[in-house]
């Protein structure tokens, strides 16, 4: 049987490492994110490269309904605190997420005033800004980065494919190179950041995403989020699968534990690990209806890699040089 390695240890007792575990030890409890919607849309909508969105993308399914009818930014936030104190009890502090469409897509005065307005609230000490590769000019860059240097700042950058070929399938609008030279130049900035991978989208493989995991574990990452592909109402995805249920195949959640284990295997140790999958409203889900909680998840993942006698960066081997390569094409 493997022994565990010293980098393993570090894992709070888990068997990978897991973003709240570090939190609490970085500094000193739990980090919770309140979601907010400021109103933003993306390129991918407004008809800058296309209307429709991403082929899985519905965003009232990936974001609180209740953000909307809000009537500004401030009053999401009280919202969201007063649910997640109920929740987390125990939380250090609150960070204002952009959650919704592309928070970086807009004039950098417009984005100043936006984030000013979160960092105002008086329980909210920090930003987590979600965005496309595409929408990371350098002028934004160095905003976040002279922010970062006065608060704390998280960007999460949506990869969700390493594979151009699925990419372009989601209708997704940029490439993986597009995706790596944007981790890099942000990384080149000193900013955190965190990737968001989506597993199960129509033409990926199993090798595909062991490329994907590949090519990631080459790049300067912070973070990493999981999320299993859920059909929501509303995308091109869900007529897709009404007209024809066979053309799409689902992952179901062994499948998908066992996905994320091969990939958490091939990628770096010091990879922080901050989501394992998301839960759609069931009003919006079309499928799969898996018919479980996700916070079951962390025990399904480590029950697994324990029966799979293997952890997070146990094939991981770091790149001989820093590849600009794109993963292998399915
Ligand atoms: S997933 Fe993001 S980039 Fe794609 S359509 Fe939705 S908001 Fe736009």
């Amino acid at each position: 049987m493997p022994h565990r390695t010293a980098s393993q240890s570090r894992f709070s007792g888990r068997r990978y490492h897991g973003y709240n575990d570090w939190a609490k030890l970085t500094y000193g409890g739990r980090l919770q994110k309140v979601s907010i919607d400021a109103g933003f849309t993306c390129p991918n909508r407004d008809g800058s490269l296309g209307v429709g969105g991403c082929s899985f993308c519905n965003n009232e399914g990936f974001s609180p309904s209740y953000l909307r009818k809000q009537p500004d930014i401030y009053s999401q936030i009280d919202l969201g605190i007063e649910f997640m104190r109920r929740r987390y009890p125990k939380t250090l502090g609150f960070l204002a997420y952009f959650q919704s469409y592309s928070n970086t897509y807009d004039s950098l005065e417009n984005l100043k005033k936006t984030y000013a307005l979160a960092l105002s609230h008086p329980q909210i000490i920090g930003l987590v800004i979600g965005t496309r590769p595409d929408c990371l000019s350098d002028e934004i860059l160095d905003y976040l980065a002279e922010l970062a240097s006065q608060t704390l700042v998280e960007l999460e950058i949506g990869i969700e494919s390493c594979n151009d070929f699925v990419l372009q399938e989601c209708l997704r609008g940029h490439d993986f190179a597009c995706t790596q030279e944007a981790i890099r130049r942000a990384a080149g900035r000193g900013l955190f950041i965190t990737g968001h991978v989506l597993l199960g989208l129509p033409h990926e493989t199993q090798d595909s995403l062991l490329a994907g995991a590949r090519a990631l574990s080459c790049l300067p990452l912070d973070a990493l989020k999981f999320h299993q592909l859920q059909i929501v109402r509303g995308t091109r995805l869900a007529n897709q699968y009404r007209a024809d249920p066979a053309s799409l195949t689902l992952l179901g959640p062994e499948g998908y534990l066992d996905a994320v284990i091969d990939m958490l295997e091939v990628l770096p140790p010091h990879f922080k690990i901050q989501r394992l999958g998301s839960e759609v409203p069931p009003d919006v889900l079309v499928s799969p209806d898996w018919g479980m909680r996700l916070y079951k998840f962390p025990a399904m993942l480590e029950a697994r890699l324990e029966a799979r006698e293997t952890w997070q960066g146990r094939l991981f081997s770091a790149p001989k040089f820093d590849s600009a390569d794109q993963a292998d094409s399915t």
